[in-house]
């Protein structure tokens, strides 16, 4: 170990939020090393959005208070560090490295060429050819800040640095997760607030979701209940799976639903037919079956639902597929009826980290100074991206706190750094 060659910034972890940071603070003018414990930088970053990398999104253009907003208790905190690196500044950021941005659907920005590995090769380059240097296989164990700074130990060696950036993420993604970032933290002497599953699709036995899978239905309503209260309720498209209920609506209900999983049992109620009446829907129903009295009823619902939601509906309601439409009495029409406007699902649990867009948890914001990201507790140390406790929808609202987080720790590192040689 010499302390001769000590780094002037040592950034643990190259994912989105480590390889902007680094990039950031080479551009100042620093030394900056970027220990990543994988083959690959950006793993992560390489599979979000579906593979397209929802980058950001355009609300943060629109109304910098409703896109605060959407970050609910840590919005107070997070107002310094977007007024420093905002949603426009992400947008240019981008395109000036050769990277133009769309608007999707909900606001989504996507890089234009829709691939998200393109995202990570010019985060690469950016940090790279600004200066910054990569060391890939090199999975940090210790952190121990000292009165010259910090070593920092991998497996096989050990490093000393004046100021660290910790951007090791959280645990969503499966194994491409790591809690790794929160046990330095509290070794640290930082508050950590444990992580669990967030923003994931919600998971149900029901065993018809089995004949369900891979069903989509948009425009539906979903109102999520609890002793028959109703505490949720959202409209939007419904993916069934294998294994309970997904899709954007779901995946951010899910840490409401959460909350009130800890107190009792919540059931789902999806209507499929909001801006109809019962009445209406009714009208449309004795139409269906009065039009051809003679199809089978599997056959007549098919022409309003998939079918293999037609059936499940009919098997609740005990009527054979084969029954002649015209068959149909009334209270089983009614039956029809209530479940096409209010179909149950028992929800039991949230699907785990494998299948989490953001495991919530991470270092108490009170600790961390939000102008520069730097902690309260160890000078020098600056905490970034999914590390910092902080919960958000999907749409890209997590990927804009790592550029946000971690251009500002870049920047505020660098400085730390020309500070702490001038005195
Ligand atoms: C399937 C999926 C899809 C997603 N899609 C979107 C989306 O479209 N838009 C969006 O905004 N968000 C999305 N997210 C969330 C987004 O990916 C994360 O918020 C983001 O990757 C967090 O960046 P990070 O840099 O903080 O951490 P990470 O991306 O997790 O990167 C951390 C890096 O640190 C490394 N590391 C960990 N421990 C160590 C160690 N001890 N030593 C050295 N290196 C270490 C890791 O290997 C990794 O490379 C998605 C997440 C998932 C799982």
């Amino acid at each position: 170990m010499n302390k001769k060659d000590m780094v002037d910034v040592l950034v643990v972890g190259a994912g989105p939020a480590g390889l902007i940071s680094a990039g950031f603070a080479a551009q100042a003018g620093v030394s900056v090393l970027v220990l990543e414990k994988r083959k690959k930088p950006g793993e992560k970053l390489a599979i979000t959005g579906g593979g397209r990398c929802n980058i950001t999104n355009e609300l943060g253009l629109k109304s910098k208070r409703e896109f605060l907003a959407k970050y609910g208790d840590a919005a107070p905190f997070l107002h310094s560090v977007f007024a420093r690196f905002s949603v426009a500044d992400t947008v240019s950021f981008f395109e000036k490295l050769g990277l133009p941005t769309v608007v999707q659907a909900r606001g989504r920005m996507f890089p234009k060429s829709e691939k998200a590995t393109d995202v990570r090769e010019v985060l690469l380059n950016f940090a790279k050819s600004s200066g910054a240097e990569i060391v890939v296989s090199s999975p940090v164990r210790k952190i121990v800040k000292d009165k010259d700074g910090f070593s920092v130990k991998t497996t096989d060696e050990a490093y000393f640095t004046k100021s660290v950036i910790l951007a090791t993420g959280g645990l969503s993604g499966g194994k491409l997760g790591s809690k790794d970032g929160f046990e330095f933290l509290s070794d640290l002497g930082h508050t950590v607030y444990s992580p669990s599953a967030d923003l994931t699709p919600l998971k149900s036995n029901e065993k018809f979701l089995k004949s369900l899978s891979g069903v989509s239905l948009s425009f539906m309503q979903l109102k999520f209940k609890q002793n028959g209260k109703t505490f949720l309720k959202k409209t939007g498209k419904i993916l069934f799976t294998h294994f309970g209920i997904s899709g954007p609506l779901v995946i951010n209900s899910s840490h409401t639903v959460k909350e009130f999983l800890k107190k009792g049992k919540v059931e789902a109620s999806i209507n499929m037919f909001p801006d109809t009446s019962f009445e209406a829907l009714d009208k449309r129903l004795v139409k269906l079956f009065t039009t051809s009295p003679n199809k089978q009823v599997k056959n007549s619902l098919s022409e309003i639902l998939p079918k293999s939601l037609a059936e499940v509906i009919l098997r609740r309601c005990n009527i054979s597929f084969e029954r002649k439409s015209h068959q149909i009495l009334k209270e089983e029409r009614k039956c029809i009826l209530s479940q096409l406007t209010d179909f149950r699902i028992k929800i039991d649990s949230l699907m785990g980290y494998e299948h989490a867009i953001v495991a919530d948890g991470g270092v108490d914001l009170k600790e961390i100074d939000t102008k520069t990201m730097q902690s309260k507790i160890i000078p020098g140390l600056f905490v970034v991206g999914d590390l910092l406790h902080i919960n958000r929808p999907s749409g890209g609202y997590s990927l804009q706190l790592c550029w946000s987080t971690g251009a500002v720790a870049g920047r505020s590192s660098a400085e730390y750094v020309s500070v702490l040689e001038k005195s």
